[in-house]
């Protein structure tokens, strides 16, 4: 199984070939020019014949379509031989910040799962963080995809990989969901324990601050939903697996 943890695992059934990665050379950067939730409905369409193994939103929120065992459609030739992470945006804009985070992730990823070096490539037979256009008329002959700014950008992704390849354990993984839903009781007694204070510090760290004190109070709850709208979950204040996950 090649699903990233911490990604929020969205599976499409069409637009890609089963088992049909050949090997992982790096990983290749694409502008959607199109918003997250357009560009997950496209590839949900069989008329789309594309697909991403990734996806980041410009607010944070990083998807996995593809597992990276099979092949997405995305770039032409290139499609059994690199990953592929599609970001939100227009032709011509930056990453935002957290889609830089993101994308370091993936990249972090791939290289403790598929050797992946930590590195900046141009050449589509190269190895490294790549970007669409590199690789010409045998890769769709996107002149413009990622576009000049993002291309600059690949250095500051590289720095921030190694710094979660050296900061943190290879067997780091997001705490398992702890079996049962946490949510907001109204009146007493509210929910409270361990299990209660980890997703707390997991909504501050998502950017939504809350208090740590190990009580599933209104604020917890406002602040999951809060997280679950802009992740596309269904927005119920209720800790469930999907929630869980999308929080790490
Ligand atoms: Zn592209």
């Amino acid at each position: 199984m090649a699903r990233m943890p911490g990604a929020t695992w969205m599976p499409i059934t069409v637009n890609y070939t089963l088992g049909g990665q050949r090997e992982v050379r790096g990983v290749v950067l694409h502008i959607m020019a199109g918003t997250l939730g357009g560009t997950d409905s496209w590839f949900r369409n069989r008329q789309a014949q594309a697909s991403s193994h990734f996806g980041t939103g410009r607010s944070g929120q990083l998807r996995q379509w593809v597992d990276t065992r099979d092949k997405a459609w995305t770039q032409g030739d290139g499609n059994s031989r690199w990953i592929s992470i599609e970001n939100e945006g227009r032709g011509g804009d930056e990453l935002t910040d957290a889609q830089l985070d993101r994308c370091a992730e993936v990249l972090a990823w791939a290289h403790r799962v598929h050797d992946v070096p930590l590195q900046s490539t141009s050449d589509p037979n190269g190895r490294g963080l790549g970007h669409h256009s590199m690789g010409g008329q045998a890769w769709g002959g996107h002149t413009s995809c990622p576009g000049p700014r993002i291309i600059a950008q690949k250095r500051e992704i590289i720095v921030r990989a190694k710094r979660i390849i050296a900061g943190t354990p290879d067997d780091d993984q997001p705490p398992a969901w702890p079996g049962r839903l946490l949510k907001y009781l109204t009146g007493r007694p509210m929910m409270h324990g361990a299990d209660v204070r980890a997703w707390q510090a997991a909504l501050t760290q998502a950017g939504f601050k809350t208090m740590v004190d190990g009580w599933y109070g209104k604020t917890t709850a406002a602040n999951t939903r809060k997280l679950q709208r802009r992740e596309d979950l269904a927005v119920d204040g209720i800790v469930g697996p999907n929630t869980w996950r999308a929080g790490w």
